[in-house]
């Protein structure tokens, strides 16, 4: 695999924060969005930015208050959407001056850096460059390989969380058209964990709960996340619960700024006072031992409810609609507290202080995010979660409920769309009476088996909308490789990345108009719509002129791609979707359960929300009730010497992208191959900070893999635990290691051990260049 950056020579360490946002949130999103393009084109998307009939933020998917502020964004909002409306471009002159080998040779950031893509660019077969093409002949290209293909299940058309409900629908409608269920997406590799569990318990794979909800709760857990660098405005909600009087217990491996104190520019108090204090509880447990800690917490209540009958447990709610009590009860009599202290690396005063919490809050949710999901044990760590609200009857009550928070600004409409390898029936049924066509009924591949079937021949073809998949999956070296053995890879994008120069023997780069840009078709100035991850639906309007005339929306290059590839079906008129979205947004009404009117619903802007049966206690699930489960307790038990390794993000980065290689809530700085360890266990290991290190995961298999060259930095870690940043450590994560059940790659659980190796050059003094104290 390339190096993604230089090395870390430059790394330079400060204290990490003990808060987040503030005026220095404010002066880097406008300091990096004036490094991109002009004041004007910052201010257009800035205050159209999460407004009412303006541009939605492709960021993450935290949703909007009703009641919006003239500056409704965060830093990381800002700084995205301003990287995406850059005013660099690139031009097929660019692309004469660059081979693929030499563009590969540069790092992801480079890449990112060059700007906006600007014409339809071809790599033949054989050929060193990418060069310029017309859109006719390489949508005839495409088609022409498709059509070509021994069976439509040679081909995978992966899509990535920013795509539009619009794009989204069209794609798979074409993908089945086509003739397979090849549609693996982004929530492969973050959420599926939550759907697999939630779908099983509850009957739903969708969180539960909205923005008032949060507002109102006693008590918010957060598990296994970091709102402060990936869903900011997700702090302004934790503020408003704080005034309310609610709590908030942060459960996390690594103490984060954002979760420790939030200064909301918003606010007087945010800009020259000491801002509002987050978490009242920090539990720092060790990577993977969440299943266990809400295993002993169910148990507690419990016992608590034996001690006190009629107290505790909410009876009247878990006898009308849940099933699975007495199994429970009899399951987790076994566990021990020993087992608890061994998979967490709590203490018990710790766990009996979140017990009282937990019994004084009449309400409760619980927020998670990747820390969950990416482990082997995901799917029952979430099922327990589940138990826990349920027990109390947290579920189907204002201020309480499941909060699944999703890092991809589309990731949960795109599934709500049929973007998914495994679709219901019901949908399929609904979707071919609508078109007059039979959906193959054949579940396909999801990320981690179409990694399998391009390296083994089995797909050929890889059409990516939207996305950096490359970068994104896990085993990085193996799927360059799967990639690289494809006959064409087809990415439809905005920008340069790692996708354009890891590809197929030919491959196409389709360039596309970005959310913040105006979208005129022949039936006029269109908008597009989003789902949040509180299942809030509304529209999205561009404002800036597109980077260059030769731009195609998704849309359009979806349904040209159809019109060229498959026979003509009078039931399905591509044209008039390119013209008219409304006409895709009437078709979806009839296809997708909650959709009804819909044009109607997103005409004022700010939109509606989908029915959520689960909050008026309606549980589709094959009994009609909640279903309490019975999980086996597992964790990582790590070898001596070794340490569990998590992937994360910097706090300068979105998804795959850095932006710099600053890290500034964690005081890292200049550099991005560092491992971060509890000092305690590099003195055990016996290893000094900064010293030079590769980074090798052991599996269970016998095999292992090996990320060279990182720097081991000292930071208050959980002790047995280790931090990197993806995607330079996804290299470290097989294919074949995923989640049981979500087949979601195990990114924040990998045994890894430290391995010394020589210092190339003598290390450089640490100089401070901005004031701020060298550790
Ligand atoms: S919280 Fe997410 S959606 Fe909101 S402005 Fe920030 S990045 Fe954008």
């Amino acid at each position: 695999m390339k190096p993604i950056e230089d090395p870390a020579d430059d790394l330079r360490v400060t204290e990490p924060k003990t808060w987040a946002a503030g005026l220095p949130g404010v002066q880097h999103a406008l300091g990096y969005s004036l490094s991109q393009t002009s004041p004007r084109r910052t201010a257009l998307t800035l205050l159209n930015l999460n407004q009412a009939g303006g541009i939605d933020c492709p960021g993450c998917a935290w949703p909007e208050n009703k009641k919006r502020h003239t500056n409704e964004y965060c830093e990381n909002g800002a700084k995205h959407v301003n990287d995406e409306a850059t005013s660099r471009r690139i031009t097929a002159e660019f692309f004469a001056e660059h081979s693929v080998a030499d563009l590969d040779a540069h790092s992801d950031m480079w890449l990112n850096q060059q700007g906006r893509l600007t014409e339809p660019m071809l790599k033949r077969a054989g050929a060193t460059h990418y060069e310029p093409v017309g859109w006719d002949e390489a949508l005839g290209l495409v088609a022409a390989e498709l059509r070509g293909l021994d069976s439509p299940d040679e081909a995978m058309f992966y899509t990535s969380g920013r795509v539009s409900n619009e794009a989204a629908f069209l794609l798979q409608l074409f993908v089945r058209a086509y003739g397979t269920n090849n549609l693996p997406d982004c929530s492969n590799m973050c959420h599926e964990s939550s759907g697999d569990a939630l779908g099983a318990t509850l009957g739903t794979g969708k969180g539960t709960v909205s923005l008032d909800d949060i507002h109102a709760a006693d008590l918010i857990f957060v598990v296994g996340q970091n709102p402060g660098t990936n869903h900011p405005r997700m702090l302004s909600a934790l503020e408003e619960t704080k005034r309310n009087g609610g709590k908030i217990i942060a459960v996390n491996p690594l103490p984060e700024a954002g979760l420790i104190r939030f200064k909301n520019p918003q606010r007087p108090r945010g800009i020259v006072g000491r801002g509002t204090k987050i978490a009242d509880q920090f539990l720092q447990i060790r990577p993977g031992g969440d299943l266990a800690l809400f295993q002993l917490l169910n148990r507690l209540l419990l016992e608590a409810e034996d001690a006190a009958p009629g107290t505790v447990l909410d009876h009247d709610f878990l006898d009308q609609h849940a099933i699975g009590l007495d199994e429970l009860r009899a399951h987790l009599a076994g566990l021990t507290w020993d087992e608890v202290f061994a998979a967490t690396g709590l203490a018990r005063e710790e766990i009996e202080q979140t017990l009282a919490m937990v019994l004084e809050a009449r309400s409760v949710i619980v927020c998670w995010a990747m820390g969950l999901t990416q482990h082997k044990h995901g799917v029952p760590t979430i099922r327990e979660i589940a138990n826990f609200l349920l027990l109390r009857g947290n579920i189907g009550r204002p201020g309480a409920g499941v909060c699944p928070v999703r890092g991809h600004s589309n990731v949960q409409g795109d599934r709500t769309m049929g973007i998914w390898e495994r679709p219901p029936d019901a949908f399929l049924d609904a979707l071919g009476a609508e078109f007059g066509f039979e959906p193959p009924r054949e579940h396909g591949v999801d990320s981690v088996a179409g990694v399998r079937a391009m390296r083994e021949g089995r797909a050929k073809v890889f059409v990516g909308v939207g996305g950096n998949f490359v970068r994104a999956m896990s085993d990085s070296d193996v799927t360059e490789e799967a990639l690289r053995s494809c006959r064409l890879t087809v990415q439809v994008s905005t920008k340069l990345n790692r996708s354009h120069t890891v590809c197929g023997e030919t491959a196409l780069i389709l360039p596309t108009l970005s959310r913040s840009e105006v979208d005129r078709q022949a039936g006029g100035v269109q908008v597009v719509t989003v789902e949040d991850s509180m299942s809030q639906v509304h529209a999205s309007r561009g404002k800036l002129e597109p980077a260059s005339p030769h731009l195609l929306s998704e849309v359009a290059i979806i349904s040209r791609l159809a019109r060229r590839t498959l026979e003509p079906n009078p039931r399905i008129d591509w044209a008039g979707f390119e013209a008219d979205y409304g006409r895709i947004r009437d078709h979806i009404a009839r296809v997708v359960p909650g959709f009804d009117d819909f044009n109607a619903k997103i005409a004022d802007g700010a939109g509606f929300r989908l029915p959520t049966p689960v909050a008026d206690r309606v549980f589709r699930t094959p009994s009609g009730k909640a279903v309490l489960t019975c999980n086996e307790l597992e964790w990582l038990r790590v070898p001596p010497g070794h340490l569990v390794l998590q992937t994360m993000r910097s706090h300068d980065q979105w998804n795959t992208v850095p932006y710099s290689g600053n890290d500034r809530y964690r005081g890292i700085h200049d550099a991005r191959r560092v491992v971060m360890v509890n000092p305690e266990d590099l003195a055990e290991l016996g290893l000094a900070d900064r010293s030079l290190v590769d980074v090798v995961s052991v599996w269970t298999d016998g095999t292992e893999r090996r990320a060279p060259g990182f720097r081991v930095v000292g930071y208050p870690a959980a002790r047995g635990s280790a931090a990197a940043y993806y995607p330079e450590a996804n290299v470290l994560v097989p294919l074949d290691s995923v989640a049981d059940g979500s087949n979601t790659p195990t990114s924040k659980g990998v045994i890894v051990r430290l391995e010394p190796v020589p210092e190339p050059v003598p290390e450089p003094a640490g100089a401070v260049t901005d004031g701020t104290a060298v550790r």
